[in-house]
């Protein structure tokens, strides 16, 4: 490697044994299993050569928001064996790039979306790991079924065979209260233990993801089994998050 390689490939390193240590602290003191949370980390706005290192680094499950970027980054780095995850809200006529190459969508919002999607990945002969996103804050910049809204939804949602339910995702609200940011955290355990009882056969909802850089600590404390955590990894990003989510910051 280039010094100014190693001096990123070392940062990397430093963050994620750092954020991975907070994880087992946060899970002692939940009283839960370090290994029931898996860390995601999100590369949004990185560089595909900086990933080239994060993955020397460890980083070997990469998630992004954005659908294009994700693709042109799996493309560049489809040498390397990353699994990859899409994070953020797709459209409809977007979902054949995804059933392409993604291993995991965290952001199934509509039923319309599912049957594109299983068809999708039918004609690329691939199933995938889908989470339902659920807007747990109820703020209108973010994406997702409102709670009350999530039954219905999943009663709706056929077996599609490609498709495999694993669980719920959300972004809590972005608030220096930490109690609201739990109030959202608590208010998906509680959706979680509802469609575990009544989850039609062949889907789970085993899953839970949430936290990010901000929150990771307070959602696995919360029952998080997945936190998607980019800037305490990869450093600030160049846009403030009003840029993802208007309205916020
Ligand atoms: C960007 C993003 C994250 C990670 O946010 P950080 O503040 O970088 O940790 C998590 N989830 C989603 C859906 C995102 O878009």
């Amino acid at each position: 490697m280039k010094p100014l390689e190693e001096q990123q490939f070392n940062e990397i390193k430093t963050n994620l044994e750092m954020v991975k240590k907070r994880i087992v602290q946060a899970c002692i003191k939940a009283d839960r299993d370090p290994s029931s949370v898996r860390l995601l980390p999100v590369t949004k706005t990185v560089p595909a050569e900086r990933l080239r290192i994060a993955y020397a680094a460890g980083c070997h499950e990469m998630g992004e928001n954005k659908i294009q970027e994700a693709r042109e980054k799996s493309e560049i780095l489809s040498d390397l064996n990353i699994k990859w995850a899409v994070i953020g809200h797709l459209q409809t006529n977007k979902a054949k790039y995804l059933a392409r190459f993604a291993n995991e969508f965290q952001a199934l919002d509509s039923l319309k979306l599912a049957e594109e999607l299983d068809k999708r990945l039918q004609n690329e002969g691939r199933a995938i790991d889908v989470y339902i996103q659920i807007n747990s804050s109820g703020e209108a910049s973010k994406f997702g079924l409102a709670p009350e809204d999530i039954r219905d939804f999943v009663a709706q949602l056929p077996n599609y065979s490609s498709l495999k339910i694993k669980g719920l995702m959300t972004l809590a609200i972005f608030s220096t209260d930490h109690d609201r940011v739990r109030a959202c955290f608590v208010k998906m355990k509680a959706i979680q233990a509802m469609l575990r009882q009544e989850a039609p056969a062949g889907m789970s909802f085993d899953e839970l993801s949430m936290g990010m850089s901000g929150d990771y600590e307070l959602a696995i404390e919360e029952g998080a089994t997945v936190v998607r955590v980019g800037q305490a990894i990869f450093g600030k990003r160049p846009l403030p998050d009003s840029h993802y989510w208007p309205g916020v910051g």
